[in-house]
């Protein structure tokens, strides 16, 4: 890689001298551009930066990420345009007293309120703990928040153990401890949510269609946690994330393939593109499944009859559970209800969905929403809303029903099914999304 820098100037330096390093992940082809000091650098990148590559065109970058903290402009042969500002912020930890960090290569601590930096030498485990004052670091309190970074790019962090990539933001409260939070890139966290939300087995044109759904659902939802501080959690709240640990050659390659694609409606508005493990025959509307102002769901997320997931070993399950077992859960999620003599399921979605359970109990009625009563039962167990039977068997209830999961949206084993019956992922993707196109994302 040759690097030939026009119209970079720097304090005193050469042209380009602030550019510290590329990165190239080798599994995913993905590349990253940084540059040192960071903070420094949007004040004196001003010109266009091109990057030769000394071999063949097939290996060049499709993007450079942008950084949080070094948002600037790459233009050449590689880079045709202005990247997306595309670090997201993923709650990992929340109300913790301590942690371990450590890293792969030597790291710094940035002090955020006073700039200050300490470095730290790559076999350093470092515990963070809560003081009156602030965060124990070692032997040293630090004013919150403090952003654990390497010093090289390829350097990985490990927060208890478990591997991050970028940098890892640690925040403080008095009263809520420490929240630690992974600030990576995109494509980055998209590798680490793939194996997660699906499976490495499935077809490549299926993980490619998740690839494209799981951006456009991350992007859709950016800010949905920041009353916490972050964007989204790593669970299955927003998308479960693994971080480094949980990555995968195979779904890293489906990640590269569709760098930059996101979902938008005919509108181009970006799909909000829910998804779930199967449907049962029939997907659903979003505003029927979860209400809303308006009974009319965006037409990407209408609902479509699906044949795909018949084969799915929960195409029809069956579930007796006990009456104390679902009194107790409810209870617990706050619905106060005594003995239970009935359930019974109240009107139905355009999907087939139950709208509401009423639940009679010591001759009162109340009315609960489908998916409140499952979620706060068991949505391992009742696994979907699309209930088709209900009834009463001694001291229990018996649920029988189809698919798994909420019913909006993309069916991943119905995905899966067109993959290996040959369909593309962008067919897959306007078949789950009525009217939806894969487009490059522009912020
Ligand atoms: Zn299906």
């Amino acid at each position: 890689m040759v690097l030939q820098p026009t119209g970079l100037r720097g304090k005193g330096g050469e042209p380009g001298a602030w550019l510290r390093s590329l990165r190239f992940w080798p599994h995913s082809k993905l590349w990253c551009a940084r540059a040192h000091p960071r903070p420094a650098l949007t004040e004196f990148l001003r010109g266009p930066l091109r990057l030769t590559p000394p071999h063949p065109p097939a290996l060049l970058p499709k993007r450079f990420p942008a950084s949080l903290l070094v948002s600037f402009l790459l233009v050449g042969q590689v880079c045709g345009g202005e990247p997306p500002d595309t670090f997201l912020r993923i709650g990992l930890l929340s109300h913790v007293r301590s942690v371990r960090v450590s890293a792969t290569g030597p790291y710094h601590v940035l002090e955020l309120s006073t700039g200050e930096q300490y470095p730290f030498p790559e076999a350093e485990e470092l515990t963070v703990r809560t003081t009156s004052y602030g965060l124990l670091v070692g032997n040293q309190v630090l004013k919150p928040a403090l952003r654990f970074q390497g010093e090289a790019d390829d350097t990985v962090l490990l927060l208890n153990g478990k591997r991050y990539r970028d940098s890892l933001l640690l925040q403080w409260q008095r009263a809520q401890g420490i929240t630690v939070i992974n600030e990576v890139e995109i494509d980055g966290y998209l590798c680490g949510v793939l194996p997660r939300e699906a499976s490495v087995n499935w077809p490549i044109e299926a993980l490619k269609a998740q690839a494209v759904v799981s951006r456009s659902f991350a992007l859709a939802n950016l800010g949905k946690e920041e009353a916490a501080g972050f964007d989204l959690t790593a669970d299955f709240t927003s998308q479960v994330y693994g971080g480094v640990d949980g990555e995968h050659p195979k779904t890293i390659q489906a990640v590269n393939a569709t760098v930059d694609e996101v979902l938008v409606d005919r509108r181009g508005k970006l799909v909000n593109a829910y998804f779930h493990h199967s449907c049962g025959g029939r997907t659903d509307a979003s505003t029927m499944v979860w209400g809303g102002n308006s009974w009319e769901s965006p037409p990407s997320l209408s609902g479509v009859r699906c044949r795909f997931c018949r084969d799915d070993e929960y195409y029809h399950w069956t579930v007796r559970l006990s009456e104390k077992v679902i009194r107790t859960r409810l209870r617990s999620a706050g619905y106060t209800v005594g003995a239970i003599r009935r359930l019974s399921l109240v009107g139905r979605t355009r999907g087939g969905r139950a709208n509401q359970i009423e639940v009679v109990a010591q001759g009162k009625a109340v009315l609960i929403p489908a998916h409140r009563f499952r979620m706060a039962v068991s949505p391992n167990q009742i696994r979907s809303t699309f209930i088709t039977r209900l009834s009463r068997r001694g001291s229990d209830f018996e649920f029988e029903g189809r698919g798994w999961g909420h019913g909006v949206g993309l069916c991943q084993v119905g995905a899966k099914t067109m993959a290996l019956k040959g369909y593309s992922y962008r067919k897959i993707l306007a078949f789950y999304y009525p009217g939806s196109r894969v487009q490059r994302w522009h912020r």
